[in-house]
């Protein structure tokens, strides 16, 4: 894997990958990786792809600059679990080479309400910060595909709205991958390695909720009571519901209720502490 910290020297070198006929298959990530940032690469290489991954811990999208100080950062493991994976390219820039004059000189992007909803609600300005840096990293490594995980459904939405806007829609195809579980359900994340040991250990009622309120979406339950139940459950363990929910899978339209003729959505964000996660499941009737 060749690692390149610059613009200049990573667009050089794809520029001479692409006359070479390659298809450039690109990861965004912040680091401290895991195994669903791994199945991201191995999904490009099952297609071929040359595979570039990114890490960058991006200040534009965290609102809260604890939660950005906190953010784990674990390079040199990156590195090696890269390799292993047989990720082609790492792209591994500083801030100041992605924003040398700050990130609020850099184009603003909006998403109307997709940007104003559940995570857009809990963290103003944070798709606006990821749309920043997703189109910085897209121009600069123009690829054919793209991998970005459904696991924030939310963000793939953005991503997917901020290539159209870039006009790259047709250039750079969008694949949304599979969300990777631990054992008990509980979704992989960067932030799953700051829960202490009995905040693990229950962490996995998370996804047994997403699980109860996909299920009996099909059973013709009330949303409204599998609801509560979730909150009662979650609080019961001293997880903190910011929002339970569900929505119309392709526009984010909060529903009230269960709506079996559409594409649905459950999200739920929830804290643990002061670690917070999110997670979802697509209700397909
Ligand atoms: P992050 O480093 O958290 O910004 O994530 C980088 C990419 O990995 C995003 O496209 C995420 O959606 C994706 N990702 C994170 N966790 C998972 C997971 N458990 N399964 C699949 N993809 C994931």
């Amino acid at each position: 894997m060749i690692i390149f910290k610059t613009i200049k020297d990573i667009k050089e070198y794809l520029a001479f990958q692409r006359n070479n006929a390659v298809k450039i298959g690109f990861i965004p990530t912040m680091g401290a990786l895991h195994q669903g940032h791994i199945s991201l690469v191995d999904e490009a290489r099952k297609v071929n792809a040359f595979t570039v991954c990114s890490i960058f811990v991006n200040p534009a999208q965290f609102n809260d600059s604890s939660d950005f100080d906190k953010y784990p950062s674990t390079v040199n493991e990156d590195i090696l679990l890269l390799e292993k994976a047989q990720c082609d390219v790492l792209f591994l820039p500083s801030v100041s080479e992605i924003y040398p004059e700050g990130s609020a000189h850099t184009k603003d992007y909006h998403f109307g309400t997709l940007e104003t909803v559940f995570e857009g609600a809990m963290r103003p300005g944070h798709f606006n910060g990821v749309g920043k840096v997703v189109a910085i990293l897209l121009q600069i490594i123009q690829p054919n595909l793209l991998f970005m995980g459904s696991k924030d459904f939310q963000q793939c939405l953005v991503v997917q709205d901020l290539c159209k806007q870039m006009g790259i829609n047709n250039s750079t195809k969008f694949v949304a991958c599979a969300t990777q579980r631990e054992p008990d359900g509980l979704a992989m994340s960067s932030r799953n390695r700051r829960l202490n040991e009995s905040q693990r250990a229950i962490a996995g009622i998370i996804y047994q909720c997403l699980v109860s309120i996909q299920g009996k979406a099909l059973i013709g339950a009330s949303f409204a009571i599998v609801k509560k139940e979730c909150i009662d459950l979650l609080t019961a363990k001293n997880i903190h519901p910011e929002y339970i929910s569900i929505a119309n899978a392709d526009t984010l339209e909060e529903l009230s209720e269960y709506d079996l003729r559409i594409k649905m959505v459950v999200l739920i964000a929830a804290r643990l502490g002061d670690i917070r996660l999110i997670d979802n499941l697509v209700i397909n009737p």
